[in-house]
């Protein structure tokens, strides 16, 4: 029987608990710290307890994942805490595909992938001398916003930057990427990509809540101007959304763009879980910053079924259990190879 596997954090228990639904066993690589949480759930069967997730990598982990005949489903805490020479060197078959991670991790890989995707993107700002108008700068990798800021000039951005570093928020030679920041209202969307099926399916929308960027506007503009705190965009929880009918043909579309433009850039494609994350303007017109090439903790509001999956599905579906259904279904009819690499 296989197993599924995954670091216990993000969206592990949604992951598992779908695992355990479709009658597979469930691993968790758990961090010592995190034993006392994780217990709680009778669904998990097995705990690899790790001082920390890096010893995925190391002999003992390994050796016990392919005992357990595991395929490990990687999320945002993998990629946030491994570089991406680590997580492709993993030997447990990894769901989805684990070369497309990098182009995740990458600001200039991530770039290229949305751009032969035909996404309509914020502008990027090649250097702080160039920023003329309202810019958002990030940091590489799957931060989760925390160090990000605004910027409206040059000297804003010297200004905010060395006040991060003086506070050990960023380092001092860190290298930023700086974009035109998009107002309007912020939705990630969630896509599932069967290779089994060769068909795309809409999950869901999500949205972030980000402190204390969102808590900046619980404030009055006068306080506003006395501070000289830089708010940050770290995430902290998600809830839902449904859009309007009218813009889910272009999500479709949006979602098979880059389904086709990952299977030119990046063998064997996008398949699995995915996230393109943007903002609707005033016209409706969206213009996406960035995407997940991996199940997103978004996911996590929906582990009873979401909206969409509710028209596709006549039973509770959440993402976890969707992994887990391609990967039973791909176990009985031998095409493992087809959902792993
Ligand atoms: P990211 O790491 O790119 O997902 O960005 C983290 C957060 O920063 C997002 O959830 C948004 O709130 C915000 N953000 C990122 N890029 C932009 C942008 N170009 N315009 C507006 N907000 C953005």
């Amino acid at each position: 029987m296989k197993s599924i596997a995954t670091l216990g954090s993000h969206c592990s228990l949604q992951v598992l608990k779908g695992a355990k639904d479709e009658g597979l066993k469930t691993l968790l690589v758990c961090e010592k710290k995190r034993e006392r949480l994780y217990k709680r759930f009778p669904f998990i069967d097995d705990l690899i307890m790790v001082d920390s997730f890096k010893e995925v990598l190391e002999q003992r982990c390994q050796s016990f994942l392919e005992q357990n005949n595991a395929v490990l489903i990687p999320h945002g805490t993998l990629i946030a805490q491994m570089s991406s020479d680590e997580i492709e060197s993993i030997r447990t078959p990894v769901f989805g595909n684990k070369w497309i991670l990098r182009w995740e991790s990458d600001r200039e890989m991530k770039e290229r992938l949305m751009r032969e995707a035909g996404l309509p993107m914020p502008e990027p700002v090649a250097e702080p001398g160039k920023i003329e108008r309202l810019s958002i700068v990030k940091r590489h990798g799957a931060a989760g916003g925390k160090g990000y800021f605004m910027v409206a000039s040059e000297d804003d951005y010297n200004i905010k930057r060395d006040q991060l570093i003086s506070e050990g928020i960023i380092s001092k030679d860190e290298t930023l990427y700086i974009q035109e920041y998009v107002a309007g209202v912020l939705a990630y969307l969630t896509f599932f990509y069967s290779p089994l099926k060769g068909e795309l399916e809409f999950y869901g929308v999500d949205q972030r809540h980000e402190s204390d960027i969102e808590g900046l506007s619980r404030i009055p503009a006068e306080q506003q101007l006395k501070s000289s705190r830089v708010p940050s965009f770290n995430v902290i929880g998600n809830s839902p959304l449904v859009l309007r009918e009218s813009l889910l043909d272009e999500v479709y579309a949006m979602g098979e763009k880059f389904v086709d433009a990952a299977k030119r850039i990046v063998a064997p494609g996008m398949n699995g879980p995915f996230c393109i994350e943007g903002v609707y303007d005033e016209n409706a017109k969206f213009t996406s910053f960035e995407f997940s090439a991996r199940i997103v903790a978004g996911s996590n509001i929906y582990m009873d079924g979401s909206p969409y999956y509710s028209l596709l599905f006549d039973e509770t579906m959440s993402m976890g259990k969707r992994i887990a259904r391609e990967i039973r279904l791909a176990s009985e009819s031998n095409q493992m190879d087809k959902i792993t690499t």
